[in-house]
């Protein structure tokens, strides 16, 4: 047993209370004030988050958990990781941010997900001819100025294999641990300066090791830490793992000679304890038990918390109290969120009411659970008033009857009816929803939700809006068109708004990716449809063209995956829920004439689970949803869906599964490779490989879109095939959309006469 149980955390949102961060960078961007000024607000909001961390009651608190953008990009950075490119155009600040955001003459660095996590990083590049220096200002500096504000932390870096498994190699011809060898030197480097400074412990993060990796790496990572263990002057080595459970890595952790593991012990993490038992704990280690999730807004239960805690303590030399990973995933308070019933406020824990739930727990620990009856007490209240509240299960949801998850008729009956219905030409043209969002419309929004513009006027603009996307389509010839999406914020707020069981919050800000942020709503109960969310808009689009109009929906896969989703069931469950409402949407725009419907999946793909043997399923359920919300139609019925992506190679069999009619994916970067992939895999129904890369301003040439049909139609049949962008038009300009779907127009039409 031990008494000396802590509360620490892995990291703290980053923007600040009122949004500090994200004013300054942007203020910084756009040249309204200096590097001072943004240097300054960044140093102050460290120092109020340290402040606020200590003042919560946290023991252990990390520095270096910070960023201005990024903290992958962060130890790029810190490695001296620079690309060429970057370091010709700017000095200092100017060349982080070019390498964050890329400059009028050079592209940044590429971005994509943490995880499975919403936060998106920027991939360092890296070569056989990356030349590697240390820069430890950062996390130095960072260091001295907690400790001069009196607090001793813990400073957080991205460890070295995960870093270069984050990594990519534009050239492709390094393996990715091919440089380890040249960077672990720099981190020997880094934790002796971090002991001169003062350093007692140093926490190096390797979320890498949660997804499968082969043997080869798991013996690179056992040599490593070994390296670094041997330095002689260095702090503590606590090396962290989150997300997921750690598998095969857990023993290779267990045994290397660091002073202490972090693991998660949340969610699909959870195996890890019984793996941590049948191993027979890390004695003698420390261990820091991630037994909060740090990746959703729900209270924890804090018995079950303390009891997996109870059990840990006989596995580890000393057990600290954590959540599961850094708690830059959740909104900072929901305390702030006036609007919610505050019922429902105490179901739910944002980042500072997380900090309140590890300190009871560190205390529960050591002092025993006497100590803190009453705060179980009043936690297990707040859970049973959720389990027992009419607004988390609601019996006509709960009752309605299981729909069948099949097409009356296989794809090629359809085919012919829909055929017999659409009368659409070979190489159909079509866009996959949005038009651009204008500044005109995104100002009709606000002031609809000022007050200051009536219901009846901003119908009346999102109307007028409709009449000129639909006029559009026609004069370029487009054969399937759309509505163009104006009344949408996002894909996904527009419906969770409209859903009963969604809640939407204030001030729920989570970062997505730099000055991005993103406030995901709550799935908090049983998801039903009170009335028709799009049946308006897409009739009104309609009745205006004799041509087909595609009805637009967002597939329950990608409900859940943008939202905080519910605890107290199986994800597949709430997508049913998600599936069945949508399955309504679905029949009332079949009812009033929508000959077309498309129910978007773009999250599909990265929703996958991050460990191998749990994706199938995943895929099962993720499936079923899609089948459910799209299966209760007409043969002459025609499903679309989209996803924005070409590596697909994982979801390809579910993809098939799904049995839409029609699927648009993304191609244009690749140059249509994915035609040949899905041929070569015999998929069977209709596909609309992107011809314009819309994340690119460029406008295709009508010879270059023949040159991406005739490869196409060299592969696919082109009887089965369509013609559309790579993804929504919502970020793009009218003049390049016209000129392109102008030139995408012409070009199709040059293909059909050569057939
Ligand atoms: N229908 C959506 C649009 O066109 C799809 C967006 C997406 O795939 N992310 O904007
Ligand atoms: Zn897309």
């Amino acid at each position: 047993m031990t008494s000396t149980s802590r509360a620490t955390v892995h990291g703290y949102p980053r923007q600040g209370a009122n949004r500090q961060l994200k004013k300054a960078t942007e203020a910084y961007w756009a040249g309204r004030t200096g590097a001072d000024a943004l240097l300054d607000a960044a140093r102050e909001l460290r120092s109020q988050r340290w402040a606020e961390l200590r003042d919560a009651g946290v023991d252990d608190i990390p520095s270096n958990d910070f960023s201005l953008y990024d903290h992958v990009l962060d130890t790029a950075w810190l490695l001296g990781a620079i690309p060429a490119r970057h370091a010709a155009v700017a000095q200092g600040l100017d060349r982080y941010f070019a390498m964050a955001r890329g400059t009028a003459d050079v592209p940044p660095l590429e971005m994509t997900k943490w995880f499975d996590t919403n936060y998106h990083y920027l991939v360092p590049e890296l070569g056989p001819d990356t030349t590697f220096t240390l820069d430890p200002t950062k996390p130095l500096t960072e260091f001295a100025e907690a400790l001069e504000q009196g607090i001793l932390t813990r400073p957080v870096v991205l460890g070295p294999v995960s870093f270069l498994l984050l990594a990519k190699d534009p050239t492709g011809s390094a393996q990715p641990l091919d440089l380890l060898d040249r960077i672990v030197p720099l981190y020997a480097d880094l934790l002796g300066q971090l002991r001169a400074a003062g350093a007692e412990w140093v926490q190096l993060d390797e979320p890498a090791l949660v997804t499968d990796q082969p043997e080869a790496v798991l013996e690179r990572v056992a040599e490593v830490y070994a390296v670094l263990a041997a330095e002689r002057v260095r702090p503590k080595i606590l090396v962290a793992s989150y997300f997921d459970r750690l598998g095969d890595a857990l023993p290779v952790l267990a045994a290397a000679p660091v002073e202490g593991l972090a693991i998660d012990f949340t969610g699909p993490a959870a195996a890890n304890l019984d793996d941590l038992a049948a191993l027979g704990g890390i004695q003698g280690k420390r261990l820091v038990a991630g037994v909060v999730t740090g990746r959703n807004i729900w209270a924890a239960d804090l018995a079950a918390a303390l009891g997996a805690l109870e059990r840990l303590q006989e596995l580890a030399g000393t057990v600290d109290v954590a959540p599961s990973c850094s708690l830059l995933h959740v909104p900072l308070d929901v305390t702030l969120e006036r609007d919610l019933d505050p019922e429902v406020v105490s179901w739910l824990s944002f980042a500072r009411q997380k900090l309140a739930e590890i300190v009871t727990l560190r205390d529960g620990l050591v002092e025993g659970r006497p100590a803190v009856e009453e705060a179980l007490r009043r936690n297990a209240d707040r859970l049973a008033s959720r389990a027992a509240s009419p607004i988390v299960r609601v019996a006509a949801v709960r009752d309605r009857e299981e729909a069948g998850v099949r097409r009356n008729r296989p794809y090629e009956a359809r085919r012919q009816a829909q055929q017999d219905r659409l009368g659409l030409p070979d190489l159909p043209t079509t866009t996959i929803g949005s038009f651009p969002q204008t500044a005109d419309l995104r100002k009709a929004r606000a002031e609809l939700r000022a007050g200051r513009l009536s219901d009846e006027a901003y119908q009346e603009a999102m109307r007028a809006e409709i009449r000129s996307v639909i006029t559009d389509q026609e004069e370029l010839g487009l054969d399937v068109l759309v509505h163009g999406e104006p009344e949408r914020n996002d894909m996904v707020q527009y419906f969770a708004e409209q859903l009963d069981g969604f809640l939407a919050t204030r001030h729920g800000w989570v970062q997505s990716y730099g000055s991005r942020y993103v406030r995901p709503p709550i799935i908090a109960g049983d998801v039903s449809r009170p009335a028709p969310m799009t049946v308006q808009w897409s009739t009104y689009a309609q009745s205006l063209t004799p041509r087909p109009v595609k009805g637009m929906l967002t597939g329950p896969v990608t409900m859940l995956a943008w939202s905080f989703v519910r605890d107290d069931q199986p994800r597949g469950e709430t997508a049913r829920q998600v599936a069945l409402a949508l399955r309504d949407e679905v029949a009332d725009l079949e009812e009033a004439g929508i000959a077309v419907i498309q129910v978007d999946e773009p999250a599909l793909r990265e929703t996958l689970p991050l460990r191998t043997a749990d994706r199938a399923a995943y895929l099962d359920w993720a499936v079923t949803a899609f089948q459910l919300a799209t299966t209760g139609v007409r043969d002459d019925t025609q499903i679309h869906t989209h996803m924005c992506y070409a590596e697909f190679g994982d979801v390809l069999r579910a993809i098939i599964d799904m049995d839409a009619d029609v699927i648009s994916l993304e191609a244009a970067r690749s140059q249509m490779a994915i035609v040949a992939d899905l041929a070569a895999a015999t998929y069977p129904n209709e596909v609309g490989p992107g011809v314009w890369d819309i994340h690119s301003p460029r406008i295709p040439t009508t010879n270059e879109i023949v040159g991406y049909l005739r490869t196409a139609t060299a592969d696919f049949p082109a009887n089965r095939l369509w013609v559309n962008p790579d993804c929504g038009l919502k970020t793009r300009g009218y003049p390049e959309v016209r000129a392109t779907l102008a030139n995408l127009v012409a070009a199709t039409t040059r293909v059909r006469a050569e057939a």
